[in-house]
């Protein structure tokens, strides 16, 4: 039998009409996940990234979540405000139907992890702290969630193991271990 347990959920609300596209979110997620950390930002290795069209007033930041090896069957479009978005700007998955949260080098997907360190404690998310306009907010919430088995949650090394296997092919994965193996 599935067991109920209560869970901290960290989520980031996000107030569009506060959000001016200054785009810091984007700079402190990138240089905090930099390896060393801070020696680079670069946008497009962000875990929050801002969806934009300026001659439109629209800007709507959006955080990484799951990983989805397939893109969806279908589109929808939301007129909010006045303001047209398309289903994919809300979507938080890094799929193969867009370049958005994905390492650039690598291609593997980025999650957003709430900047969670052990040895870089933060009192709030980055992207919350930076984020002068108000416009993200964090929050906890206390949930009951079914618990799952430990040998069913996937974590970031199989996800990333996955995902390279999806992209060359289980052989050539392997071989490159092997020689990585050989050479250390
Ligand atoms: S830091 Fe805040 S105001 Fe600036 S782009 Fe990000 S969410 Fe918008
Ligand atoms: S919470 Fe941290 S990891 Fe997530 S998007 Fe914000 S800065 Fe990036």
């Amino acid at each position: 039998m599935r067991e109920k347990q209560k869970k901290t959920v960290k989520t980031i609300k996000i107030d569009l009409d506060k959000c001016n596209g200054c785009r810091a979110c984007e700079v402190v997620c990138s240089a905090f996940h930099a390896k060393p950390k801070y020696s680079s930002n670069n946008p497009a290795r962000s875990r929050i990234r801002l969806i934009r069209d300026p001659l439109k007033d629209v800007y709507l930041p959006v955080y990484a979540g799951e990983y989805a090896p397939a893109e969806c069957a279908g589109r929808s479009s939301y007129v909010i405000d006045g303001k047209e978005y398309t289903s994919c700007s809300f979507c938080r998955a890094s799929c193969p139907s867009r370049d958005l949260f994905k390492e650039p080098d690598s291609g593997l997907p980025l999650k957003c992890d709430m900047c969670e360190d052990a040895d870089d404690p933060q009192k709030e998310p980055l992207c919350v702290q930076w984020c002068i306009t108000g416009a993200l907010t964090y929050e906890e919430q206390e949930v009951e969630v079914e618990e799952v088995a430990e040998e069913g949650k996937l974590g970031e090394v199989e996800l990333g193991f996955e995902k390279l296997v999806d992209k060359f092919g289980m052989q050539k994965v392997l071989d490159t271990m092997a020689r990585k193996l050989n050479k250390g």
